[in-house]
């Protein structure tokens, strides 16, 4: 059955699943195979060249080998590719993995410079800021990436709604500054439920699978949509470096897009309703939310998020100490890193997720994030003004406050 015709919603649900009813399968089989025969020498050698230059499964040919094609990882990517308006994409061992492919595959073409805008994922912009796998980053605002381009520039890297503090950015301006450079969004916060990324100009679309679109806290992937000669590129890049995705990784999360809509709207409902009933307690100075009123200056709700996502952030006012007697004091909330899951995580990101990032673009000591789960949002409310009642005792009259040793020695 084809169906490039339905809505967004139903092709989250059949996708990837080409063949599957002819087979007499009802949902992708999960094929654990490491090696697969070959039909004859001429066209095993075939089929190791197509697959190790970056092509697709030959028609009368074989996978050959795991780590060049696996079949569930390709429904998985197929599934995810159609979702984001992308040509292809390709699944990796995990988001840092699927991130270090683009920047392999940026400097192996002679392109090693960087463009790269704050905040971004604690990893991404450690992996950026240590240069380890031979990039030179340029840190810039959205407004002045024009400026900062070199004639060896090969990547220009947004991440919107950005971690941790929710701040947009205009992807479209982005990609009018960026000319030729690709361009580079990190997804993973809106999901393509919210924000398809490729209809605003990006090149490159790039997910921590382990979020939402996994959305049980029980799988780590991590998945590049980009255009056909990108999908090549990353699949020789894989193909050579190895970082796969399990066959059971890609059943979980191709599985995990089939109730991503539903899960990223409700979730989304009851973040709304939390983030404005926090911005009201004494603990807080501000909570950070795209819906709430003069978070979005560049009318980007609606014109390219079509909703505020589920992630909301709150600086205390009692600074590192509220925010580490709130995380503490959280219990229906687990404290933990992550996100994206069905039920809701907290933690403090200056002193664990951005903790190698560097002093001035560190989130403040009196952060802390929260992914809004699936849980009634009067249980959650309860536990979570339980702990902003708790914190408020820490709350100072002249907001001066001291960080901890260990967290300055890091900043
Ligand atoms: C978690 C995360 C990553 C890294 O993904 P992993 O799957 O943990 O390797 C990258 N970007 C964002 C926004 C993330 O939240």
């Amino acid at each position: 059955m084809q169906h490039e015709q339905h809505h967004w919603e139903t092709r989250a649900v059949h996708g990837g699943n080409a063949g599957l009813r002819d087979a007499g399968s009802h949902v992708p089989p999960i094929d654990l195979s490491t090696t697969f025969p070959l039909p004859d020498v001429e066209r095993g050698g075939q089929s190791y060249e197509e697959l190790a230059g970056g092509g697709d499964l030959p028609r009368e040919g074989s996978a050959v080998y795991q780590r060049l094609w696996q079949p569930g990882v390709a429904r998985f990517e197929e599934a995810l590719a159609d979702l984001e308006g992308a040509d292809g994409s390709v699944a990796f061992a995990s988001g840092m993995a699927a991130l270090t492919a683009c920047l392999i595959a940026t400097v192996s073409a002679g392109k090693p410079h960087v463009v790269a805008v704050r905040p971004l994922y604690g990893g991404t912009d450690h992996v950026l800021e240590s240069g380890l796998l031979g990039t030179e980053v340029s840190w810039t605002t959205p407004d002045d990436i024009a400026r900062h381009l070199r004639p060896d520039t090969g990547l220009v890297i947004v991440e919107t709604p950005a971690n941790p503090t929710l701040e947009l950015v205009d992807i479209a301006a982005v990609a009018v500054q960026a000319g030729d450079v690709p361009v580079l969004v990190d997804n993973t916060f809106a999901t393509p439920v919210l924000q398809r990324p490729i209809e605003h100009g990006a090149t490159l679309v790039l997910h921590s699978a382990t979020k939402y679109l996994g959305g049980h806290g029980d799988v780590m992937g991590g998945v590049i949509a980009g255009p056909r000669d990108w999908v090549e590129r990353l699949r020789r890049v894989r193909a050579l470096t190895g970082a796969l995705l399990h066959p059971f990784a890609a059943y979980l999360l191709h599985r995990g897009l089939r109730t991503l809509a539903v899960r990223v709207r409700a979730q989304q409902e009851t973040a709304g309703i939390l983030a404005e009933r926090m911005s009201a307690h004494d603990a807080v100075a501000r909570v950070f939310y795209p819906g709430l009123p003069g978070q979005d200056p560049r009318g980007l709700l609606g014109r390219q998020l079509a909703g505020p996502g589920a992630i909301i952030a709150i600086d205390l006012a009692g600074g590192y100490d509220a925010a580490a007697r709130f995380t503490e004091a959280c219990d229906l909330v687990t404290h933990a890193v992550s996100l994206g899951g069905v039920d809701s995580l907290v933690q403090h990101p200056a002193s664990l997720t951005h903790r190698p990032v560097a002093g001035e673009a560190k989130p403040g000591a009196g952060i802390v994030r929260l992914s809004i789960g699936l849980e009634h949002v009067d249980d959650l409310a309860a536990d979570l003004f339980r702990a902003l009642d708790a914190a408020q005792s820490l709350t100072p009259a002249a907001s001066v406050v001291e960080f901890p040793s260990d967290v300055v020695e890091h900043a």
